[in-house]
Parts: structure tokens; sequence; C-alpha cells
């Protein structure tokens, strides 16, 4: 990830860069991941969890075309769900692809990076995306 902008993470504890990786809380009682992290583990209702880095590999498992929403982003975008190496799945905005080539299958990659302008219109907002895979990588 390179940021000239001043930026700041869309939120704390969501993920870690360098290497990057989206950071799930597993339960340190039965395993369990859960991607936003959870405090709280709501299988087994322990409070003990740890940060957990995710695989940063996936695969489209859904996926929707939004063209017509209240956000800041550029229409249209796509919103996906993506099944991570752990078998978790991840609601995730998907970036470098042209809607309409998007397909159930897809291979993707996670990058963290500035997803919008902040309120100030001048810090980067970081976040996660994932990009399609490219040939041969
Ligand atoms: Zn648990």
């Amino acid at each position: 990830m390179s940021v000239s902008a001043p930026s700041r993470p869309l939120r704390e504890g969501l993920f870690r860069v360098d290497p990057d990786g989206l950071l799930a809380s597993r339960c340190d009682a039965c395993g369990s991941l859960h991607f936003p992290p959870k405090r709280a583990c709501p299988d087994c209702h322990g409070d003990a969890v740890s940060a957990h880095a995710l695989g940063t590999r996936g695969t489209v498992r859904s996926f929707t075309v939004v063209r017509n929403a209240p956000t800041f982003f550029p229409q249209p975008y796509v919103l996906a769900y993506v099944e991570l190496p752990e078998g978790l799945q991840v609601f995730t905005q998907l970036g470098g692809v042209e809607p309409e080539a998007v397909q159930i299958g897809m291979q993707v990659q996670l990058s963290i990076e500035p997803i919008r302008k902040d309120v100030d219109g001048v810090t980067d907002v970081i976040a996660y995306r994932f990009h399609p895979v490219e040939e041969g990588e």
C-alpha cells in the first residue's frame, strides 16, 4: 500500500498492513472465527477472543451491482460475499473490475487501500476491497 495524503483506517482493528490482512476475532475457547471481529464469541458466548489474520485470496460466492444509492462511492460499484480459505464469508466491495465482468467463482485478492475521502475532503479513509486475481498471479 502506498499512501501520500493523510489517512486513517475506516475502523481500528479491522485489518493490518505489511503484510496486509483482514483481522477476524478467533474464540480462544471454541476456535470460531468472525469478521468483522467481535468482542465476544457469538457461538459459545466465550469472552476471550484474539485477533487472527485471515487469508488474502478468496472466491466470489455472490454479488450485487449498486447503481443508485446514497453513498460516497462512484457508481455503479459491486458488493460481494467473498469466501476466504478459512471458510468465512466477507461482505466487501470489489475493485478493479467492471460490474459486467464479475462472475460467481471468480478468484479475488485482498487490497488495503483508500476507499474515499473523509469529511474534511483531504484525509484518505483506508479500508479493504478485493480485486480480481490477474492471470499468472
Ligand atoms: Zn466460541
